[in-house]
């Protein structure tokens, strides 16, 4: 597996990681979030609980003062209503019990004084008092006016007392129901205030006691500074009307969500409100909320460290099982590579056709029979190659690298004698300074080349037999000229004159002649059986293609074939060997004989044309009959050893295949393929010969 393979991997597994992690993290937030709410739920119904029963028990305190203060109210109206001397002595029991009251300032209460109907105090519990106008104070002019029951004023400082007061006043009446004054007591705010405050059992909670109209009078938290000032705001007007209650609201002066109870003081224009602040009272759900985001937290952190934990050993684990399955491929490489029927190698080819080797297989050993230790230095495997092949194999390695694969024929020097061996090479890929990687095979082809050798003679010597008519044919001729002339010659030196024997003696140099021609003939034939040593030679295709038609012309005009040739004169040489050239020319003209057995024999005619290529490297050679073309399974199959189409004893199947090997042998191609008009067309391309040794460039 690559590096990269694995990366990609792992980045899966993570992403699969992230994926599963999502599930119980969204399960989880959902469930916190329920438990939270739930939660809430449960401070809030626990905190209004709290604050209607923080409302009752501050009701319960100002009670006592309240009864207190309507028992003093029904002395003073006693007081006022006796109409007793000043200083009798049942009006002065009760002066002296109100003083007491005041004095002692019990539940808050300052003093108690009782207004004349003028407006002016008539009596009071501050000893010393001045008998102050007080017509324009609030709690009585309520009272004149008719106010039903109590009235209580805003918190104020009192013109008799000179402290801050809250005058609860409440007017007095005659039997007949005639105004006969007011009875005020007077009660510290502050005072009430501290015992609210008594009641803050936790950090933000707020007691109020609020006039019905909404003017605080008394405050848990607060001094003198804010009194008379304060108002409950809109929200407790709300309230009104409603004995009791309690309600999640905003704060009227903290602006802060808070829980808020109330109770109204039966028969009294007051009511009580406790409040808590929300955030103070919810303070424990919310920590609550909190450990349980954190605990989330934690156990998704957990799970995720797991699974990374997770990943990383299952990457690693697949890493070391990818090592494991790569070092077995490797050793599955190697053995497959030692069994291949050659030696493998790999190197690196440079721009001038140089190979750097970087692997040669120990089956070279198996190869040349050299013990493997000989192929460990770089250049040991060049310096076996046979001499002669050496300047070929560089331009082998060029050609490589132009076309991405080639093959090559050469021999080496074996330990027991010259072996012959295939270069199978093939570009891998381009390194980034120009060089290309390559592998190749090295095999054995010694028997191979024996076998071709042998399937060369027999295709050949079956080719001759072929042709025996055409020999016939061909030696037939001068054979019939040389028996005319000899028995010419005969008659001529039987006469004996000067003329006759001079005729005679051009009828000797005619049967020469006709015998040099008969000569010439066979010494074709057999420079066409002997076995080709197959060296490289420059060749003239004007001289192949003459000396072919040598061998071949007596069977193809016995077939009534005609031949055209067009090779234009100056023709470049070409690489190859003139026997071999020949041979492969005389293997296309006889398939091409037979391709036109069925065709009339007007039409019978094969062509033959060269030239030199436009990029002036090569000369293509084409070879055109006008038979039957090619039959589909051919097209395909045609230079396969064995392949034929034609009939038992007639075809061997080896023509082609045999002139492939020829021509790729010198570098060149051949191609069998059916022209558009009829007929088949041979194509043969073949590289110039090269120029003679010492003008090489480089
Ligand atoms: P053989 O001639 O002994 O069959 P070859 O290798 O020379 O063997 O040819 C193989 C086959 O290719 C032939 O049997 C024939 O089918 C086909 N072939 C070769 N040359 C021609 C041609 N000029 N026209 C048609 N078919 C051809």
């Amino acid at each position: 597996m690559t590096a990269a393979a694995s990366r990609h991997r792992r980045g899966r597994a993570y992403a699969l990681l992230l994926a599963g992690l999502l599930v119980p993290a969204a399960f989880g937030f959902l469930l916190v979030r329920g438990e939270t709410a739930r939660l809430r739920q449960a401070a809030e119904a626990e905190s209004l609980r709290l604050v209607s029963a923080g409302a009752q028990a501050a009701t319960h305190g100002l009670r006592q003062t309240l009864d207190a203060v309507t028992l003093l109210h029904s002395l003073t109206a006693s007081l006022a209503l006796s109409h007793t001397e000043a200083g009798a002595p049942e009006r002065r029991v009760i002066e002296g019990m109100l003083t007491e009251v005041a004095r002692r300032e019990r539940f808050g209460i300052l003093q108690v004084a009782l207004i004349g109907t003028d407006g002016r105090l008539a009596w009071s519990t501050t000893p010393g008092f001045t008998p102050v106008d007080l017509s324009d104070r609030e709690h009585f002019r309520a009272q004149l006016e008719g106010a039903r029951g109590v009235f209580v004023s805003a918190p104020l400082i009192g013109r008799a007392s000179g402290r801050w007061s809250l005058n609860i006043s409440s007017a007095i009446r005659e039997a007949d129901g005639s105004f006969a004054g007011v009875s005020v007591v007077s009660v510290d705010p502050i005072l009430l205030s501290a015992s609210l405050g008594e009641l803050q059992f936790a950090a933000g909670v707020t007691v109020n006691l609020l006039r019905e109209d909404g003017v605080i009078l008394a405050r848990s938290r607060e001094t003198d500074q804010r009194l008379g000032a304060l108002r409950g705001g809109p929200d407790l007007l709300r309230i009104r009307g409603q004995p009791v209650g309690q309600m999640i609201t905003i704060g009227p002066l903290s602006g802060r969500e808070i829980f808020l109870a109330w109770r109204q003081l039966a028969g009294w224009p007051l009511a009580v409100t406790f409040a808590v602040d929300a955030e103070a009272a919810m303070q424990d759900s919310a920590r609550h909320a909190k450990d349980l985001h954190v605990l989330l937290l934690l156990g998704l952190c957990a799970l995720a460290v797991g699974g990374m934990l997770l990943v990383e050993l299952r990457a690693r684990l697949a890493a070391r099982a990818a090592m494991e399955a790569a070092e077995a491929s490797r050793a599955e490489t190697s053995r497959l590579l030692n069994a291949l029927p050659g030696a493998a190698y790999r190197g690196h080819l440079s721009t001038g056709g140089e190979v750097t080797r970087l692997h040669l297989s120990p089956a070279i050993a198996r190869i040349t029979g050299w013990p493997v230790e000989r192929f460990a230095a770089a250049g040991s495997y060049g310096a076996i190659i046979e001499a002669e092949f050496r300047p070929e194999r560089r331009g082998f390695f060029l050609q490589v690298r132009e076309a991405g694969h080639g093959s090559m024929e050469y021999r080496i020097h074996g330990a027991e004698g010259p072996i012959w061996v295939r270069d199978d090479c093939r570009v891998v890929s381009t390194l980034e300074d120009g060089r290309v990687e390559v592998v190749g095979l090295i095999t054995d082809i010694t028997a191979e080349r024996q076998l071709k050798a042998q399937a060369l003679s027999a295709a050949r010597l079956a080719t001759l037999g072929e042709m025996a008519a055409g020999v016939a044919h061909e030696l037939n001729q001068p054979c019939a000229a040389i028996t005319l002339a000899a028995d010419l010659a005969a008659l001529e030196l039987g006469r004996g004159d000067a003329a006759h024997l001079a005729s005679a003696g051009r009828r000797l140099d005619e049967i020469a002649r006709q015998a040099l021609r008969m000569r010439s003939v066979i010494d074709h034939f057999r420079l066409f059986a002997r076995v080709d040593p197959g060296g490289e030679t420059a060749v003239d295709w004007a001289e192949a293609v003459a000396g072919a038609l040598s061998i071949a012309g007596g069977t193809m005009a016995a077939s009534d074939v005609r031949i055209e040739t067009d090779l234009p004169p100056g023709l470049p040489p070409v690489r190859g060997s003139l026997v071999g050239l020949e041979q492969v020319l005389v293997n296309l003209l006889i398939n091409a004989r037979d391709a036109m057995e069925e065709v009339p024999g007007e039409e019978r005619l094969v062509r033959i044309s060269a030239a030199v290529k436009p990029d002036g490297a090569a000369v293509v050679l084409r070879l055109r009959d006008h038979g039957m073309g090619l039959p589909r399974a051919a097209l395909e199959r045609s230079f396969e050893p064995f392949f034929t189409t034609k009939p038992v004893g007639k075809g061997t199947g080896l023509g082609l295949s045999i002139a492939h090997g020829t021509i790729t042998g010198f570098g060149g191609t051949i191609t069998l393929r059916n022209h558009p008009e009829g007929g088949a067309v041979a194509e043969i391309h073949l590289p110039l010969a090269r120029a003679p040794a010492g003008i090489l460039p480089g």
